[in-house]
């Protein structure tokens, strides 16, 4: 078998391992990365992110025009959907940017194995690549392997009619109407695009609420705000068959009459990726999620060996995904690397969008810390009066001794960007006096931040 030695070999060319694998490169190290698709980005750039994002721009620019301008005095005439172009810029979308991964590779002089990589022991992978197996060796490997939609007892899945996200990135015509399994973030993304593009949208959750984990306040607040878009949600419904039955298909869930639709889209997590890859052969046990064990290093316990993203414990986020990354590495090369944990955004793409960083109300208030919250709404901001989406509020929390801030979480226009300010002031410490104190531009959607933070002493100015 043919053979190359490199100084890191990293497996997955998603956001964790493309990332992990340039700044390597950066850092002076020969690098090879191994993917086994044709295009680099993983998930995320391929199948998750990126074309949802692109999806959730398109159909709520159409469901704007087709009804949101009136009160701007905007009329149009017939507005119509060519779902085929639509498809088609998604997909530009997603080309750019895995070609802009492989430029990068270039640039950084990284070598670039096509084909399933294989543990073959500490420091050694075997590529399958398609004109035969070539065996790497380097003194430092990561794996960086991702996940996969989780299936669901019950659920018969056909690549199709009965689908994960990625068929649901792809219905070649807008679903009639569309079941969706699993309020999350993507039943939730993925059921605002295809209900802006003109289908009924049925929502089954397990629990009582829609996004457990994130805050309940606002969790509320966005089933209100979806409920009036149209979406249709049965909580505390849990699924237990969905299958094909004529042209159409079926759902079952406890406490329900089976539900009659076109397409089932199956959104109840995922799970890593570890099949075949030669984990038993260097002696590791997956956690009861399928996840590898590493410790606070990424380091598996096996001399060399480490891993990162989604294939590992922690929020599946494309960005805690690269921050791994590039903290795995400079651990390596370095000595020192750091994520900052408390601080990982996590944002829904709805509309509005949801987007929270810290700890919830919720899990302050079971943890027993004292704390102080302030709250702002956006109709009584400027910028959001302007631009007409005065739908939600930012809610700040902060220590009720100390006032350094524990958690931010916004509901309303853009709050996936307001939330990047919540989660410098988070890592850095601050209180809500200094974001309060902070100047911020007039009039932006920023100054319900700012007045969040003042609502927390009870000074807001225009509340
Ligand atoms: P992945 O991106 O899954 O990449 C792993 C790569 O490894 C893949 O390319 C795979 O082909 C390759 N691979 C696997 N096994 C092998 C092997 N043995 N040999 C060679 N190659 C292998 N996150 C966000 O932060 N924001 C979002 O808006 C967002 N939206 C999403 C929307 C959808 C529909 C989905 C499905 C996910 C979304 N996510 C989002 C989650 C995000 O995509 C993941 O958290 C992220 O991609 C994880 O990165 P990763 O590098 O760990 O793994
Ligand atoms: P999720 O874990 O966020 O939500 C799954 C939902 O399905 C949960 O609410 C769960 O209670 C429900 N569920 C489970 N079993 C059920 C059953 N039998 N019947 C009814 N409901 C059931 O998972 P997801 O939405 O599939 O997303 C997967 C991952 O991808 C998440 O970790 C998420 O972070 C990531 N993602 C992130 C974004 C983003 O950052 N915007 C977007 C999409 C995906």
């Amino acid at each position: 078998m043919p053979s190359a030695k490199h100084d890191l070999i990293v497996i997955g060319a998603g956001p964790g391992g493309y990332v992990a694998a340039i700044r390597g490169a950066q850092l002076g190290l020969d690098v090879a990365c191994i993917e086994k698709v044709p295009e680099l980005g993983g998930t995320c750039l391929r199948i998750g992110c990126i074309p949802s994002k692109a999806l959730l721009e398109s159909s709520e620019r159409y469901a704007t025009l087709k009804g949101g301008l009136d009160e701007h005095g905007i009329k149009l005439g017939r507005v119509t959907l060519d779902l085929p172009a639509m498809h088609k810029r998604r997909e530009k979308v997603v080309s750019t940017l895995t070609r802009g991964v492989a430029s990068l590779f270039k640039k950084n002089k990284i070598t670039r194995y096509a084909g399933h990589g294989r543990l073959d022991g500490p420091g050694r992978v075997v590529v399958e690549q398609e004109d035969g197996p070539i065996e790497l060796e380097a003194p430092h490997v990561i794996v960086a392997t991702g996940s996969r939609s989780k299936p669901l007892a019950g659920v018969e899945l056909d690549g199709d009619r009965i689908g994960t996200s990625t068929e649901a990135l792809t219905y070649p015509k807008v679903p009639k109407h569309l079941v969706v399994i699993g309020a999350g973030a993507i039943g939730l993304e993925l059921g605002s695009v295809w209900a802006r593009l003109g289908a009924d949208v049925t929502v089954l959750e397990y629990f009582d609420r829609i996004l457990p984990g994130m805050d309940s306040e606002l969790a509320k607040d966005a089933l209100r705000l979806f409920k009036k878009q149209g979406l249709k949600f049965h909580l505390g419904a849990r699924v237990t068959a969905a299958k094909r039955k004529g042209a159409g298909c079926v759902v079952e869930a406890e406490g329900l009459e089976p539900i009659a639709c076109d397409r089932v889209l199956l959104a109840v997590g995922r799970e890593p990726n570890t099949e075949g890859l030669g984990l038993e052969k260097v002696g590791i046990e997956v956690d009861r999620l399928g996840r590898i064990p590493v410790d606070e290093d990424f380091a598996t316990g096996v001399p060399g060996l480490f891993a990162i993203g989604d294939v590992i414990e922690g929020p599946m986020l494309a960005h805690k995904a690269e921050e791994e990354g590039v903290a795995c590495v400079e651990k390596i090369v370095n000595g020192f690397g750091h994520v900052p944990y408390e601080a990982i955004p996590n944002i829904v793409y709805t509309h509005p969008e949801i987007a929270s960083v810290g700890r919830s109300e919720d899990e302050l208030e079971e943890a027993g810390i004292p704390y102080k919250a302030g709250r702002f709404p956006f109709m009584a901001n400027g910028r959001a009066k302007a631009l007409g989406e005065t739908d939600g509020r930012v809610k700040v929390l902060a220590h009720a001794d100390t006032d350094r801030i524990l958690g931010v979480h916004v509901i309303g226009p853009r709050a996936g960007d307001l939330i990047a300010e919540a989660a410098v002031a988070i890592e850095y410490a601050a209180s809500s006096e200094d974001l309060g104190r902070a100047v911020h531009a007039h009039p932006t959607l920023a100054e319900a931040m700012k007045e969040a933070a003042l609502a927390v002493e009870g000074r807001a100015i225009h509340m």
